[in-house]
């Protein structure tokens, strides 16, 4: 088993515990992807969850309702992609007619998850037998706070979804994974678990990488074959789907760092643009600031004013925009001692020679108390 690290926060920040809604943005930005027919045109009425561009084997649905504008180039995690603009028209009107199937067994609930887009999930539900189930209350990145907020929120529908999974696969263990130190989950899962008598509490420890599906697993003693990891918040995106006949069309993401007067997670449309949501929500408190998309063990700096949210985004650290170089380094050695595959970050800085042992984790980075960006150096991307 490897070797997980209890981090210290090194950055201060101050977190509203209210999960705060901002689902109302004037504009979506929907990547337009390679190999997919776009569906709509300019000035087209588009309605929320109508598919607006497919592929043999995908559709991709409107978050909102609107007009249809022009296509502009937007940042998604890192990537210049031309995306369809949709004004948006605040009706949220749809021409899904809600079914209400039945959802009382295996096969029905399996079907019910292809249609959803849960393909994955499902293929596994269906070709494995498995055991174990674990609901993952927790995130990886130290300064992310969205599966504890959606867990704390929600908790009733996920584990009411988690019973149903168990139930209908004859799954025999199902366990919430949260950290010891998240008392106001622990309170909450204690007071709604009575319900669910077949599912248990576990407790981890505040550690590096067990909001990790894999670490998490293997760290409750869990064989990888019979195991299934479900987040808060895919079991949440699930019980809309099963219970209402619900796409996906909003997520949650966490903006948090020192520079900011109070750190939220907030519950946004897919194709927001960051700018509009940090304009709206937060309050910087510093002139000079940099913002690291999905956190700073793994994320990279972005430009917010045409970056947007994606489902898979995680969120916005803001901290200080220092200037810090290989020449700030004072060989304190922190870098290579927390390196878990024992990579010298240092030597691969002075020397430029990128090491293929690195995993990419973000550790030495975010341990150097010099705030050096090492992982520019592991990556290869110094300009010099
Ligand atoms: S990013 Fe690479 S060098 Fe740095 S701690 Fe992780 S594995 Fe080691
Ligand atoms: S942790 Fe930072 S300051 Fe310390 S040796 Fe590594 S790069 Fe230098």
């Amino acid at each position: 088993m490897r070797e997980l690290i209890k981090l210290n926060k090194n950055y201060k920040y101050n977190l509203n515990h209210e999960l705060v809604i901002h689902l109302d943005p004037d504009y979506v930005y929907i990547p337009i992807k390679k190999n997919y027919n776009l569906l709509v045109k300019s000035k087209d009425l588009v309605l929320k969850e109508q598919i607006i561009m497919e592929n043999n084997l995908n559709k991709i649905i409107s978050p909102i309702s609107g007009i249809a504008k022009e296509i502009k180039m937007r940042n998604i995690s890192g990537a210049e992609v031309p995306c369809l603009v949709i004004e948006n028209d605040f009706k949220e009107k749809t021409k899904i007619v809600r079914k209400k199937a039945k959802v009382d067994c295996a096969e029905a609930l399996i079907s019910k998850l292809y249609e959803y887009y849960f393909k994955y999930i499902a293929s596994v539900l269906e070709t494995h037998k498995i055991n174990n189930l674990v609901i993952n209350g927790i995130e990886d990145e130290p300064y992310i706070f969205n599966n504890p907020f959606i867990l704390n929120n929600y908790c009733k529908e996920i584990l009411e979804m988690a019973d149903m999974i168990a139930d209908y696969f004859n799954i025999h263990k199902t366990i919430v994974a949260i950290k010891a130190s998240d008392t106001s989950n622990v309170n909450k899962c204690l007071s709604i678990i009575g319900t669910y008598p077949n599912i248990k509490l576990s407790l981890v420890d505040d550690k590096y990488l067990l909001g990790n599906s894999y670490f998490l697993r293997e760290n409750l003693g869990l064989e990888e074959l019979d195991t299934l990891v479900l987040s808060a918040k895919e079991l949440l995106d699930m019980y809309n789907a099963i219970k209402y006949d619900r796409y996906i069309t909003e997520t949650f993401i966490t903006i948090s760092g020192p520079c900011l007067e109070e750190s939220k997670v907030i519950k946004v449309k897919i194709g927001t643009l960051f700018k509009d949501i940090i304009d709206e929500n937060v309050k910087i408190t510093s002139p000079n600031v940099k913002y690291i998309l999905n956190g700073l063990m793994t994320g990279s700096e972005c430009d917010i004013s045409d970056t947007i949210v994606s489902s898979s985004v995680k969120g916005l650290i803001v901290i200080p925009d220092e200037k810090c170089s290989e020449e700030d380094c004072n060989n304190c050695g922190l870098c290579y001692k927390i390196c878990p595959v024992k990579v010298n970050p240092k030597k691969v800085m002075d020397t430029g020679k990128v090491s293929s042992n690195c995993l990419d984790c973000g550790l030495c980075t975010y341990m150097c108390p010099n705030h050096i960006n090492l992982r520019k150096y592991l990556r290869g991307e110094n300009e010099e």
